[in-house]
C-alpha cells in the first residue's frame, strides 16, 4: 500500500520492517477537558488505517497511544478550577476512553500515562546532556538545536526561518532562541519530580520519544497526528529521539489535515467550537464516523451541521437496503440463480477490488465509501428484478458491505432497533452513576449498580471506564 510520508513529502509504498508487525505510535490526548471535534478526526482516521491493515493486509499492528496527564493545560485548569491534577486528569481520562467506546474506536494495544514514565524520560535528558545535544539552565534544561545538523528537516523549514519566527519567545537564559524545553524547574504548587537540575517536570516533546521508543523500540513504523503537531512537536521529537538512537526514529510520518468550523478557524473564544460528546448525542457514532471519512484525511475538513446530515442520509440509504434485504423472507425452495443474478454476483468482486485500491492509495476513504454506495446502487437496481433464487447473491451483497464496511466502522449497526438503544441507554445510566460518585452520593450510585445487577447487568469499572456485560 501507498501512504504519504510527511518526511519525504511523497506517497512511497509502504510495509513493516519486519514484514508482520506494524510498529505505531499517534500522539495521544492532554487530559485536561473533554475532546472538541478537531480531536476526533485523527482518533477516527488512524483508527480506520490501523483496522484496514488488520483485517486487510494481513499485518499486526500494534498502535501505541500516550496520555498527556502533565502539562501546562493541565496546571492551569487545576489552579482555574481548585481540583487537583491527578482528579482531572484521572475524569478526564475516563471521559477519553468512554469517548473511545463510543465512537467504537478499538482502544491502542498500550495507552501510557506520561506520569508512570518520568525516570525514563530524565533519563533520556541525562544522555542528551552528557552526548552534548541539551545544557541546564538555572533549573531548565533546553536541547541545543544548533547540535541537530538535521533540524527542520520534517517541516522543511529552515532555520532562519524558525529563528525569525521564535525571535518572540527568545530569552535570555538560551543559547538560541529555537533551543526548546526538555525539563522545566518546578514553581510552587505544581505537580513536580526529582531529577540532577532540581525539582520539575519533563516537557511534552520529550514524553512521546521516551513512550514510543520504550513501547516499540528505536525505529517506528508510523508516527502520526494531526497536522499541527509537525512543527514544533515531531520536528522536536525527531530531534531528541535521533540525537540518543543514532538511528531513524520513524520511517512514515503521517498528518491529518485540521478541522475548520463552517469555514473558520475553531476558536472557544469566537463560539467556533463543539464538544464531540454534544455532537455525538445528536448524532450515531457511524454518521460521525462516516462524516469524518468522507473527506481524504490530509485534506482540511469543514465542520458543519449539514455535512453531518448529509452523511447521515448517505448512512440511512445503506442501512435500509442491508435492513430490507434481511427482512425478506426466505424462498421455500431452492431455486438457481438467474443468468443475471450470476452477473450480479460476479460484479461484487470488481467493487471489492476497487476498494482496495483506493485504501491502498493512501487511505483514501472516500474512494472507499464511494466504492461501497456503488455497490449499494446495483444492489439496489437489481433487487427490482431479481428472481427468488437470486437471494444468495443479495445476501453476499450485504455481506460485502459489511466486511469493507468493518475498518471504517460503518454499516456494523442498524438504523434503529433494540442493539443500539439499549448501549445508548446504558451510557446513560453509567454516566448518571459517574456523576454521582463525583458529587460523592455513593448510596445512589450503588442503587444504580445494585438494580442493573438485579436485572442480569454487571457494571465493571476498568482503567478504561465503566463496560457493562449481560
Ligand atoms: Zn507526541
Amino acid at each position: 500500500m501507498q501512504l504519504h510520508n510527511t518526511l519525504t513529502n511523497k506517497k512511497e509504498a509502504f510495509a513493516p520492517l519486519d514484514g508482520q508487525t506494524v510498529r505505531m505510535y499517534v500522539c495521544g490526548p492532554t487530559v485536561y477537558d473533554h475532546l472538541h471535534i478537531g480531536n476526533l478526526r485523527p482518533l477516527i482516521v488512524f483508527d480506520a488505517l490501523r483496522r484496514y491493515m488488520e483485517r486487510f493486509k494481513g499485518w499486526t499492528v500494534r498502535y501505541v497511544q500516550n496520555v498527556t496527564d502533565l502539562d501546562d493545560k493541565l496546571i492551569a485548569r487545576s489552579a482555574d478550577t481548585g481540583t487537583p491534577v491527578e482528579a482531572l486528569a484521572e475524569r478526564y481520562t475516563d471521559a477519553f476512553f468512554s469517548l473511545l467506546h463510543t465512537l467504537h474506536i478499538e482502544e491502542p494495544t498500550q495507552s501510557p500515562r506520561a506520569t508512570d514514565h518520568v525516570a525514563g524520560m530524565i533519563s533520556l535528558i541525562e544522555r542528551l546532556v552528557e552526548k552534548g545535544y541539551a545544557y541546564a539552565r538555572g533549573g531548565d534544561v533546553y536541547f541545543r538545536v544548533a547540535a541537530s545538523a538535521e533540524y527542520g528537516k520534517l517541516s522543511g523549514r529552515r532555520a532562519e526561518e524558525q529563528e525569525a519566527g521564535a525571535r518572540i519567545a527568545a530569552s535570555e537564559i538560551k543559547e538560541n532562541p529555537l533551543d526548546f524545553t526538555l525539563w522545566k524547574a518546578a514553581k510552587p504548587g505544581e505537580p513536580k519530580w526529582d531529577s540532577p537540575w532540581g525539582e520539575g517536570r519533563p516537557g511534552w516533546h520529550t514524553e512521546c520519544v521516551v513512550l514510543s521508543r520504550e513501547y516499540l523500540g528505536d525505529t517506528l513504523d508510523i508516527h502520526a497526528g494531526g497536522s499541527d503537531l509537525i512543527f514544533p512537536h515531531h520536528e522536536n521529537e525527531i530531534a531528541q529521539a535521533e540525537a540518543v538512537g543514532g538511528k531513524p526514529f520513524s520511517r512514515f510520518w503521517l498528518h491529518n489535515g485540521l478541522l475548520s468550523f463552517s469555514g473558520d478557524k475553531m476558536s472557544k473564544s469566537l463560539g467556533n467550537f463543539a464538544y464531540a460528546r454534544d455532537v455525538l448525542e445528536r448524532f450515531d457514532a457511524e454518521t460521525v464516523r462516516y462524516f469524518y471519512l468522507s473527506r481524504h484525511y490530509r485534506k482540511p475538513l469543514d465542520y458543519s451541521e449539514e455535512g453531518l446530515i448529509e452523511a447521515q442520509k448517505a448512512l440511512a440509504r445503506v442501512r435500509t437496503m442491508i435492513d430490507e434485504i434481511r427482512s425478506e423472507p426466505e424462498p421455500s425452495t431452492a431455486e438457481p440463480l438467474s443468468p443475471e443474478g450470476g452477473a450480479f454476483a460476479a460484479s461484487l468482486a470488481a467493487h471489492r477490488a476497487r476498494y482496495l485500491a483506493a485504501m491502498d492509495d493512501d487511505l483514501n476513504t472516500v474512494g472507499a465509501i464511494g466504492a461501497i454506495q456503488e455497490i449499494v446502487s446495483e444492489t439496489n437496481r437489481f433487487r427490482a428484478s431479481a428472481a427468488p433464487g437470486d437471494r444468495p447473491a443479495l445476501k453476499d451483497a450485504i455481506a460485502l458491505v459489511r466486511e469493507l464496511g468493518e475498518p471504517l466502522g460503518l454499516f456494523q449497526e442498524r438504523a434503529e432497533g433494540p442493539a443500539g438503544i439499549e448501549d445508548d441507554l446504558m451510557r446513560l445510566l453509567i454516566d448518571l452513576r459517574a456523576t454521582l460518585r463525583e458529587k460523592r452520593e455513593f448510596a445512589l450510585a450503588d442503587e444504580i449498580r445494585d438494580r442493573l445487577a438485579a436485572l442480569g447487568i454487571t457494571l465493571k469499572d476498568t482503567a478504561q471506564g465503566t463496560i457493562w456485560t449481560t
